[in-house]
């Protein structure tokens, strides 16, 4: 699976990038992380911004069969160098139930088929 999966999957492909795919307790975890690039203060809009560890947001989709599919998305939290904001920098996720994460499904069936 590639950038271009991302992007189909989601939709919403801008924003995030592909890291990996883990098989873990009979379920699948589709991991995701935020890109640095665009980040802005929400309070300021300077785009001068230390990152400060990261945060996992999991979002569970429609299981696959039976195991249960997990995207679970790397949102780095930041801190903004001109006026010290904390913010997290999400950029838009699915959400359960959205169409996006069912074609993100068909496409993992695909790839667990092959
Ligand atoms: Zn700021």
């Amino acid at each position: 699976m590639e950038a271009t999966f991302l992007k189909r999957a989601f939709g919403i492909g801008e924003g995030w990038e592909y890291r990996s795919t883990k098989y873990v307790g009979g379920g699948v975890e589709v991991h995701v992380k935020a890109k640095r690039e665009g980040i802005r203060c929400p309070k300021c809009e300077a785009d001068h911004i230390a990152l400060r560890g990261t945060r996992e947001r999991r979002i569970r989709t429609v299981p696959i069969g039976f195991k249960p599919v997990t995207i679970v998305a790397h949102v780095p939290r930041c801190q903004c160098r001109q006026c010290g904001e904390f913010f997290d920098s999400s950029p838009l996720l699915p959400r359960e139930g959205d169409p996006t994460l069912i074609a993100l499904n068909d496409l993992l069936q695909v790839s667990a088929g092959s």
